[in-house]
């Protein structure tokens, strides 16, 4: 039995004793995940700066205080969330309980990615554990430093056999995938998405998918310019530019284009200085064969704005381009990168016509001061969500479903959805065994008359809305001895 089939296998084992069932088992493993990030804040600063080159406020910001938000928030809301959910019942069930029950699936395999190591892989792990399930966890190989703290702190904090780590790369991700789950939540790029989904089917297991691809940002004449491109530069150039919802091009009319180019300057040397590759808030690109990638992209366009790049460090700074055409190399992929190309267009129509042609992005941006022409926008394209006059934010919203939509993704996250993506809906009807009389007209031989009588009760709008429980009963009682007497017992 191979490393991976081994560790699955204990996984379901666990899963099997049932002692995830009880939500403070679930609290428990929760509360042990927020210790273990207040008690190693330092290691995982100093792993992310090993692979990142990120700062240890940056740190705090955009990784760990999400991760904290959202084991609080699942702390906090568990028993909410795992409460048989009542539904609307038709009249047949009137006197039934209807419910939906929230259910763990079993073992979750979670694949993470390198940009935001520990974000992207343990805030699914907290609606894993919420929803009572097993995961194994497999963090990215590319941020390698972070992997190895995971694998060796995650066990002295959870429950090891539960919550297991697979480290390794590409063959050992292979390896997993080929073993039967309950869920998959993956996040990486769409090409491997494709692969992991095609493995999924093997098993019929479901996925969530959080991919990325090229989310657009339309800057509107009719807004302020300044404010605009401060909140680009910011989402824009955080992390590098590898941020999944990061603006990945930017689309204006001609006539703003040099005023946008003017104000991106004035921000990056605000937040960055004149001299990025020694700041301490500006990262690196995470390894030698992404830093060639993200160099290759320029070609064809012109600096407008940047360009410097060591390839022994792995930076690339800051930079925008101009004359970028829909052909431009950097206009087929992905960025992931601190590139920021300005393409033109000849308004609002044009730029909706431009995100339409291509995949459905993670994010459409659009800053303008015209509520009518945002609200235009969010009706004529459509994405994994719509950011106005902002970037990045909507991911600090817990009570907003994260993810893509197509080529961007599948599924969602983040508080409640967590939860719910990684739950059973199970559907829940418990019936009374009196009240037969009730039910002869679904019961053969079937007439016009009984068929009269069910379209009657599935269709009839009636308002209980103030009637008690006693009072329901006596009247449906009183109503069914009524239509079978009159009406069903003679067909
Ligand atoms: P990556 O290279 O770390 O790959 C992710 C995982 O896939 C790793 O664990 C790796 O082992 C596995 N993997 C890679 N190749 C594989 C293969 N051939 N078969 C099986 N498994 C394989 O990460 P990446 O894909 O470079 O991540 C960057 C991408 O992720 C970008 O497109 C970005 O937009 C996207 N992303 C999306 C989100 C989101 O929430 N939507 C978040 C972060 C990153």
């Amino acid at each position: 039995m191979s490393r991976e089939e081994l560790v699955v296998q204990r996984a379901r084992t666990s899963f099997q004793t049932g002692r995830t069932k009880p939500l403070e088992y679930r609290l428990h493993q929760l509360k042990s995940l927020l210790s273990l990030i207040s008690e190693r804040r330092t290691d995982i600063a100093e792993s992310l700066k090993k692979d990142l080159g990120k700062s240890e406020h940056g740190t705090e910001l955009f990784e760990i205080m999400k991760l904290e938000g959202e084991i609080r928030l699942a702390i906090d809301k568990l028993a909410e969330w795992a409460a048989p959910r009542p539904v609307e019942k038709n009249i047949l069930t009137i006197t039934d309980e209807v419910y939906i029950q929230p259910e763990p699936l079993g073992v979750v395999l979670i694949i993470g990615a390198w940009n935001y190591p520990w974000a992207v892989t343990l805030v699914p792990l907290v609606g894993a554990i919420a929803a009572g399930n097993a995961a194994v966890i497999k963090p990215s190989e590319v941020s390698s430093h972070s992997a190895k703290i995971m694998e060796e702190f995650l066990p002295q904090y959870l429950d090891k056999d539960m919550y297991p780590v697979v480290t390794g790369g590409v063959s050992e991700t292979q390896e997993l995938l080929k073993l039967r789950f309950d869920h998959i939540f993956y996040t990486g790029n769409s090409t491997v998405g494709k692969l992991v989904m095609e493995a999924a089917a093997r098993h019929l297991t479901p996925v969530t998918l959080e991919l990325g691809g090229k989310s657009p940002c339309y800057i509107d004449k009719n807004c302020d310019i300044a404010v605009a491109c401060r909140r680009i530069t910011w989402g824009k150039f955080v992390n590098c530019g590898q941020t999944c919802i990061a603006p990945d091009y930017i689309l204006c009319e001609p006539s703003i284009q040099s005023r946008v180019f003017e104000e991106l300057k004035k921000s990056i040397e605000e937040f960055y200085t004149d001299n990025p590759k020694t700041f301490e808030d500006y990262g690196r690109i995470i390894n030698q064969r992404h830093f060639k990638r993200v160099m290759g992209l320029m070609q064809g366009s012109t600096v407008a704005l940047g360009g410097d790049s060591d390839e022994s460090q792995c930076y690339i700074a800051p930079t925008v381009l101009k004359d970028v055409t829909r052909e431009s190399k950097v206009m087929k992929e992905e960025i992931f990168g601190p590139l920021l190309p300005v393409i033109t267009v000849s308004g609002v129509d044009e730029a909706i016509q431009f995100i339409n042609e291509r995949e459905k992005p993670l994010v459409v941006y659009v800053f303008s001061s015209d509520k009518k022409m945002i609200k235009r926008v969010i009706a004529e394209t459509s994405s994994g969500a719509l950011l106005a006059n902002d970037c990045l934010i909507h991911y600090t919203i817990s009570s907003l479903p994260f993810g893509g939509v197509g080529n961007s993704g599948m599924g969602s996250y983040l508080g409640r959805y967590s939860f719910d993506q990684l739950s059973h809906m199970r559907s829940c009807l418990i019936k009374q065994l009196n009240m037969e009389g009730f039910n002869s007209m679904r019961y053969p031989p079937h007439t016009t008359k009984k068929l009269g009588w069910a379209r009657f009760f599935l269709f009839k709008k009636f308002n209980f809305g103030r009637l008690r429980r006693m009072a329901l009963l006596a009247m449906l009682a009183g109503l069914t001895a009524f239509v079978v007497q009159r009406f069903l017992r003679r067909g």
